[in-house]
């Protein structure tokens, strides 16, 4: 797929410190260790809505470790999906008497613009679940073969499903009980109910061809894939297993990224298949969670349209740390104004404090699991001084200024 245009991002003088980040699946705040390349794959959209807060937020996570590595002098290789074909785009497609493939052209669109102007770099692979069929149907017809899936027990529409614990690590990625994971799988697009499977929690690998519904042929028959193994087989695919980073929000640990992983491991015998879970938190609206089913979600389109500084936006996001599930609202968007406007005003002026020991403190702080409320405490910090006349440094405004950009991505 089409992705969106890359932002420049400047090299920031001095010492770079190297990235450390929570994983979920050890509990642990561990230093990353890519080789030359750092390899990431962080899990796309399904297109059937415009791009919330929630969405933005997850994205301006991954967009910081993106840029921590590039800082240490990494090449990075970012892979993301689009969701393409999934039951809730065709559902919301049935309500609103929309062809299922133009809602998705549409709202990738939208997310394609949204990202450009949030400043996210874009990934090097963005690939979608219908033109990724072929390598699934693949990767399917070997777990059967191998044993590791099974034809659920229904003549008529004989699905394929995983049997959970082929990989023989299912449950390291979350660590939840069974009683967690039952009713996550049921809260987050299981079937645990479905007739015909041998445990609730066995994961959908390929849905057999139901009426109205899109399906496409293959050795397994004709049919459409399931969600959790298009993640396994494109990240396997373009990064192979043991890659440095998997990353999402915190509602894809169980089960999204616990099967992923199984499904991965379970296809190439070898463990694990991603060295960090990265998550990160949920965004609500006022106190409340922001969700579909409230008719609460603030869409970054609409923001846009309204004609909120883009970079405004970032700030208010990174005001709050990145695992942490944290509100929205209009006082947190008008801090972040403020915020900005001063950090404008500061780097605009002809002198200010030397920069080395800010831009250093801002590196500390984003190299230790994306600290990024110190981060802005320590830009805060300069920008005062500055604003109150200190420091005769003439450089020190220009190398703050691209230290921000370089690593906050916010364009000043
Ligand atoms: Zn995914």
């Amino acid at each position: 797929m089409q992705t969106w245009p890359s932002p420049s991002v400047p090299r920031v003088p001095g010492t770079p410190r190297p990235l450390r980040l929570h994983d979920t699946s050890t509990g642990e705040i561990r230093p990353t260790t890519p080789g030359a390349t750092a390899n990431m794959y962080v899990c796309g959209i399904t297109p059937y809505d415009a791009t919330h807060l929630g969405h933005a937020a997850t994205y301006l996570a991954f967009d910081l470790v993106y840029r921590q590595w590039l800082d240490n002098d990494h090449d990075v290789h970012y892979v993301q999906n689009v969701t393409d074909v999934d039951d809730p785009l065709l559902e919301r497609a049935v309500r609103d008497q929309d062809d299922w493939v133009v809602l998705a052209m549409r709202e990738t669109a939208l997310f394609r613009e949204d990202m450009a102007a949030l400043r996210v770099l874009p990934p090097r692979e963005y690939l979608g679940a219908v033109e990724s069929i072929p390598e699934i149907v693949e990767a399917v017809a070997k777990l059967l073969a191998d044993g590791l899936a099974y034809r659920a027990d229904d003549p008529e529409h004989p699905d394929i499903y995983f049997d959970r614990l082929a990989s023989g690590h299912f449950g390291s990625v979350s660590n939840y009980d069974e009683p967690t994971m039952g009713r996550y799988f049921a809260e987050r697009g299981g079937d645990p109910d479905r007739p015909g499977k041998r445990h609730p929690l066995d994961a959908l690998l390929w849905r057999t061809a139901r009426p109205g519904e899109p399906s496409w042929e293959s050795e397994l028959g004709p049919g459409r894939p399931g969600w959790h193994v298009e993640c396994s087989v494109i990240a396997l695919n373009q990064l192979g297993m043991g890659f440095d980073v998997q990353g999402g929000g915190s509602d894809l640990i169980f089960p999204h990224h616990e099967f992923s992983a199984a499904h991965a491991e379970a296809l190439t015998g070898q463990h694990p298949f991603a060295r960090h879970y990265a998550h990160a938190g949920m965004i609500g609206l006022d106190g409340e969670k922001m969700s579909k089913s409230r008719g609460n979600l603030v869409f970054v389109s609409r923001l846009r349209a309204d004609k909120v500084d883009m970079m405004a936006l970032r700030l208010g996001l990174f005001s709050g740390h990145y695992r942490e599930d944290r509100a929205w609202s209009a006082e947190v968007l008008a801090d972040a104004q403020t915020r900005l406007g001063r950090w404008r005003d500061a780097v605009g002026r002809d002198s200010g404090p030397d920069a080395d020991d800010t831009i250093a403190r801002l590196r500390d702080h984003l190299a230790n699991d994306l600290d990024t409320p110190q981060a802005l405490r320590a830009v805060d910090a300069w920008v005062n001084a500055t604003l109150a006349g200190d420091g005769s440094d003439l450089s020190a405004p220009l190398r703050v200024r691209e230290a921000v950009d370089a690593l906050l991505g916010v364009e000043l």
